[in-house]
């Protein structure tokens, strides 16, 4: 009977992985949003930004519009029965036209501990990322091979094989869609509630319940349908009945409009545990799952050897001359770095070059120009898609990851963690020129961890932190590094629980065994961290900054305004929060009227 429980657990806890992906637009009702940070850098880069939350903007529209036909327009409904078909029929519509996409999901779960001071804080943390495949057997590439095992481990107290039970077709296909085999009206019963919005799109509220015997493990709760299309944009509820001895975890399912006729799954947020008096948790955790890349080039068999999509490199190079030895050897890296950027981008790893790089690249040309750096090639930045914490470089392309570019608190701080990878550029720590090589860029998406790495030799990092400090005591952020040190001191606070988030993939790690070792200089820098202090940001919680388009893997800034901090409860730095998307049709051309569900105050800019 154990045993029963843990698999479900399993399957469960997969399921959040596989379902879990990218908030587009995840917008926590609390974000502690003090200061804009990043942003005050570079006026120049706020102007343009796509829309807001909705993926597609007119102008990206060509693309998924070609490879999935919208579906036929329906006649008005007159009753809420005909709403029911239809919302019926459009999920099924929604699994088929998705049958064929492989998206990257990412769940990253926060297991909790109650804190008299803070609340439920972190005490430990499990991360999963893979490529689900949505076809009707719904499956699952890890790109974490190497740590499949500790995971499993850790999740089930070795119960390792059950552990398989993960790649279950029905562990995925819950979370994703309501009911992958039986969502019809033999199994349900569904009552309409009422209209509501949900940013800026009109929908019908239904409650679902599955019918008596209709089998274990069907939705039970609630629905949100857009009243155009008749399309589900949200689920929010369990699943039931569970089997004795074990349950269902919650959750709340997102979906966005990014093709035209289709809300696509795009964020899952899950939470169990109960912290009230007297109740003892055996389970207490939340964690939040993303979807991206479903314009991804599908990995399949044929595939193995995949990306013959490695066209390296321009050669632009003047005719007239020939290069000179460090000429050559410049060329060689920049063709290296040209392979690695494209092969992570292809492998739904990293985002396409956009608004959020010219963020990121003021502020490195803040610190190159008031050090007087001059490099024979620009330094470019790129955003990797994943949460945990890193930054790393190859050739000129620095890269930092979401999470991290979403908990930092502000510009300082974002400068300082470019300014080590700056570092390593002007020492000339070079790495990865064995990419030029283009066999090397020969693997599967899912082998990319095992493929690909930038890490530094400890003499290096020593290097580049002294030398990132140099950096930023001449630069405009010179005065600002109280702020830096808050953060690592915030940092240093949570390194040891939160293991999974600290892992890092293809960079050096910012800390190591629950101990902080990026730009330790600084760590002293600044006053003690204290919770009590509202107006003292150290750490934001994830998910605040960077919004992911799940379609096309495009990054911007997330737009909020400054939500007041009540109590130190509300800080959660580093920590997992609902979703809370402001949902808008694909175009724009939603109707005008858009009460304020919640937290997101963004405007609906870009759109018509
Ligand atoms: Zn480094």
């Amino acid at each position: 009977m154990r045993t029963s429980n843990w698999i479900l657990t399993a399957a469960l806890l997969v399921t959040i992985s596989a379902a879990a992906q990218q908030a587009t637009d995840s917008q926590p009702p609390a974000q502690p949003q003090t200061t804009d940070a990043p942003q005050t850098a570079q006026p120049s880069q706020q102007p343009a930004p796509a829309p807001a939350q909705q993926p597609a903007p007119a102008a990206t529209q060509p693309a998924p519009a070609a490879t999935i036909a919208p579906p036929a327009t329906v006649a008005a409904p007159t009753t809420m029965d005909q709403v029911v078909n239809l919302f019926i029929e459009r999920e099924h519509g929604l699994i088929k036209a998705l049958s064929t996409r492989t998206p990257v999901v990412e769940t990253y779960l926060q297991n909790l501990t109650a804190d008299p001071q803070l609340g439920p804080v972190p005490s430990e943390d499990h991360y999963f990322l893979g490529r689900l495949d949505m076809g009707e057997n719904i499956d699952r590439k890890d790109y974490l091979k190497e740590q499949e095992k500790t995971m499993q481990q850790r999740l089930l107290g070795g119960f390792q094989k059950l552990y398989k039970v993960q790649y279950q077709p029905m562990g995925f296909s819950w979370m994703v869609y309501a009911d992958r085999t039986d969502f019809d009206r033999e199994h349900y019963d569904f009552r309409y509630v009422r209209r509501e919005f949900l940013g800026d799109v009109r929908c019908l509220v239904f409650d679902v319940t599955p019918k008596p015997k209709s089998g274990r493990g069907r939705f039970l709760g609630r629905l949100w349908v857009e009243d155009q299309g008749f399309n589900i944009v949200r689920l929010n509820g369990t699943y039931y009945p569970a089997p004795r001895n074990s349950y269902f975890f919650h959750m709340d399912s997102w979906r966005l409009n990014l093709i035209p006729g289709y809300w696509v799954p795009s964020f899952i947020y899950s939470e169990e545990g109960d912290f009230s008096a007297g109740v003892k948790s055996k389970v207490a955790f939340k964690a939040q799952t993303r979807i991206w890349g479903y314009d991804l080039k599908k990995g399949g068999k044929d595939d193995e050897l995949t990306n013959i999509r490695v066209d390296s490199v321009q050669d632009n190079s003047a005719t007239a001359q020939d290069a000179s030895p460090l000429q050559a050897e410049r060329v060689w890296q920049q063709q290296a770095e040209d392979n690695v950027v494209e092969r992570l981008t292809s492998a739904g790893l990293l985002a396409p070059e956009g608004d959020v790089d010219r963020i990121l690249q003021t502020v490195v040309n803040n610190l190159e120009v008031t050090n007087n750096i001059d490099l024979p090639r620009p330094v470019r930045t790129r955003v990797l898609l994943t949460a945990p914490l890193e930054t790393f470089s190859v050739g000129n392309t620095i890269v930092i990851s979401r999470g991290l570019v979403d908990v930092l608190p502000d510009e300082a701080s974002l400068a300082a963690v470019l300014s080590h990878e700056l570092a390593h550029i002007v020492l000339g720590h070079n790495l990865g020129s064995k990419f030029a090589f283009n066999d090397r860029m020969l693997f599967s998406d899912d082998a990319t961890y095992q493929n690909l790495g930038f890490k530094h030799i400890p003499e290096e990092e020593t290097a580049a932190d002294k030398k990132a400090v140099e950096l930023l005591k001449n630069s405009p952020y010179a005065q600002k590094l109280d702020n830096v040190g808050l953060f690592l001191k915030a940092l240093q606070q949570r390194a040891g629980s939160l293991n999974a988030l600290l892992t890092t993939h293809l960079g050096n790690p910012l800390a190591e065994g629950g101990q902080v070792n990026r730009l330790l200089a600084l760590s002293t820098q600044g006053p003690a961290l204290d919770n009590s202090k509202l107006d003292q940001i150290a750490a934001l919680p994830l998910g605040g900054r960077v919004k992911v388009n799940p379609w096309d893997d495009k990054v911007e800034m997330v737009k909020t305004a400054p939500v007041a901090i009540t109590s130190a409860r509300d800080k959660m730095p580093f920590e997992v929060t609902p979703f809370f998307p402001r949902l808008s049709r694909y175009g724009g051309n939603a109707p005008a009227a858009a009460p304020s569900t919640a937290a997101n105050s963004t405007p609906n800019q870009g759109t018509n």
